[in-house]
């Protein structure tokens, strides 16, 4: 009998944290989505250090209707071509939770479904993963989920609570985190 040994992975948010936010909107097509490049560190840290990189997403616009399945599909194309280019790698996975805020079922983060999916279907051990954010709902799926937190706050508003396990100005910052506790 052989025993299996489980994956970590790195969770990520996406809006804020691996291409610049939309205002009061949502990336509804290729063209709108803009890569943030301090974001590539991160993923680099966790390809070389045995992390799974793998995306968790609220994107409620498709349920408002304000975008396709296959905008979304269309979007998700160009980020991962867009870090394919710069790598020759890019996301292993990307979850989305495209129901509407109070729609049920209710997958959104702050609920960890998202990472349980991904837990089940990678076989991730969530004790020694971590999940990246920029609002605190990225950070309470996390917790909820038993993965350790980062929250990048990059506003003055950074909250004073224990929202996460570690509260940051920026990418960089987080990084710093991984490379201290991550390795
Ligand atoms: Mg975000």
């Amino acid at each position: 009998m052989t025993r299996r040994i489980p994956s970590r992975a790195i969770f990520f948010d996406r809006d804020g944290i691996v291409n610049k936010r939309v205002m009061g909107g949502y990336v509804t097509s290729p063209d709108e989505f803009v890569l943030l490049n301090e974001v590539l560190p991160l993923l680099n840290f966790a390809r070389s250090h045995n992390y799974l990189s793998i995306l968790i997403s609220n994107q409620q616009g498709v349920g408002k209707g304000l975008m396709s399945d296959a905008d979304l599909e269309s979007v998700t194309k160009e980020m991962q071509y867009q870090i394919h280019t710069k790598f020759g790698w890019a996301f292993d996975d990307v979850y989305y939770a495209t129901e509407r805020s109070g729609e049920e079922p209710q997958r959104r983060k702050p609920s960890p479904a998202m990472l349980f999916e991904a837990a089940t279907e990678w076989y991730i051990d969530l004790s020694a993963s971590w999940m990246i954010g920029d609002t605190i709902t990225d950070a309470e799926a996390g917790r909820a989920a038993g993965c350790r937190t980062i929250l990048i706050n990059h506003e003055a508003d950074t909250p004073s609570t224990d929202a996460a396990d570690y509260i940051v100005p920026d990418h960089d910052a987080a990084l710093a985190i991984l490379r201290e506790f991550g390795g």
